[in-house]
């Protein structure tokens, strides 16, 4: 057996800036007027880490988290026991009971079969309106007294399904919320994710859901201004060599040299989340020199061109701001999906 205390220093990581997580969801709380912003954490925090957003978050007053479902309940439940209110989006099925049941977190009731589900347990929870996403969401023609009577909702949500557009849906939705609303009975109303706290005052109810600009991600223009970037990758230059003209780079030479220049080849890869779409697009920095990744990422490792920073050598650390607009351009993949694919290879690093 090898010793399990030497260290093993990472290659590559993602550098998470906590000040910037605080402020982000201090912009979307003020942004949400009289509402009040909670935070989605499901996927384990967006890939950023549940437990560390949800402690900062906490802290800086947040009380009201969302996760997918009963795991990553369990996951933050020592943290938010008796701080703050923890919804399960994807519901409870009748296999969920046992843990449920026992459990201060809320089911978010998404269907008639799930209400009579949790209805004798008289215990509180959620409910989900369908406003026209057509996702998960009992329907507003459904919400006959007699159905949801006896249920302690605390939050009556429905979700927007293109808050990020200027199109008819979201009024539309808006509109179809209202009439629900008139006939739920509950403590409280939620509507707007990140980008519906910028749809405006109409959108915001009592409280509101951000998840992806809390983490960096910018949805809409009115948030580009408030919203900070949290996640910079960075990772080690394993081996600098010189190419000379003609010589090809990489898996299927993506890259063929027109002169004689350095590279350096990065211990990261699509493995840790940095996607082919990044292959001869993406960019890493080192104090102001631009490093352009060339040719194809492999799973493992990048190429990047050292032509304007040619002194650096094995064992230099360089960034990726992976701004996620930016990024989303470069990539062709979602701000979403850039967030939460982050590899589990990579240590999350909290300053
Ligand atoms: C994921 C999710 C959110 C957060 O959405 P963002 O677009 O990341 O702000 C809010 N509400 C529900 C129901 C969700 O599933």
């Amino acid at each position: 057996m090898s010793e399990a205390n030497i260290p093993i220093p990472a290659t590559a990581r993602v550098k998470l800036d906590s000040k910037a997580l605080v402020a982000n969801w201090r912009a979307l709380n003020r942004l949400s007027g009289a509402a009040t912003a909670g935070a989605a954490v499901k996927a384990n925090g967006y890939g950023l880490g549940a437990r560390d957003v949800v402690r900062h978050l906490l802290a800086a007053g947040c009380k009201d988290f969302f996760v997918a479902n009963w795991q990553e309940a369990r996951e933050i439940e020592d943290l938010t026991a008796s701080k703050a209110s923890v919804s399960v989006l994807n519901g409870v099925r009748e296999l969920d009971m046992p843990f449920a049941l026992q459990s201060p977190a809320k089911p978010v009731l998404n269907s008639l079969e799930q209400v009579a589900r949790w209805r004798p347990a008289g215990r509180p929870c959620d409910i989900m309106i369908n406003s026209g996403m057509n996702r998960l969401g009992i329907n507003v023609d459904d919400f006959a007294t007699d159905l949801i009577s006896g249920l302690k909702i605390d939050m009556a949500m429905s979700h927007l399904a293109s808050a990020d557009e200027d199109g008819p849906q979201n009024s539309d939705q808006l509109t179809r919320y209202r009439a629900a609303l008139a006939v739920v009975p509950r403590s409280r109303t939620s509507l707007a994710n990140s980008a519906g706290i910028a749809l405006g005052s109409d959108y915001h109810f009592d409280v509101t859901r951000p998840g992806v600009s809390l983490y960096g991600g910018v949805q809409r223009p009115e948030l580009a201004g408030c919203i900070q970037q949290v996640a910079t990758l960075q990772a080690e230059i394993l081996q600098v060599r010189m190419l000379q003209p003609g010589d090809r780079l990489g898996y299927n030479a993506l890259y063929t040299a027109r002169r004689s220049h350095a590279v350096g080849i990065l211990a990261m890869g699509y493995a840790d989340g940095y996607w082919r779409g990044f292959s001869n697009r993406g960019l890493f920095l080192h104090s102001g020199a631009k490093l352009p990744v060339l040719g194809r990422v492999s799973m493992d490792l990048i190429a990047i061109d050292l032509s304007d920073a040619s002194g650096l050598t094995e064992g230099d650390w360089v960034d990726c701001p992976y701004d996620l607009r930016t990024a989303s351009d470069q990539s062709g993949l979602s701000q979403y999906e850039l967030i939460t694919g982050l590899g589990h290879r990579l240590p999350r690093d909290w300053a």
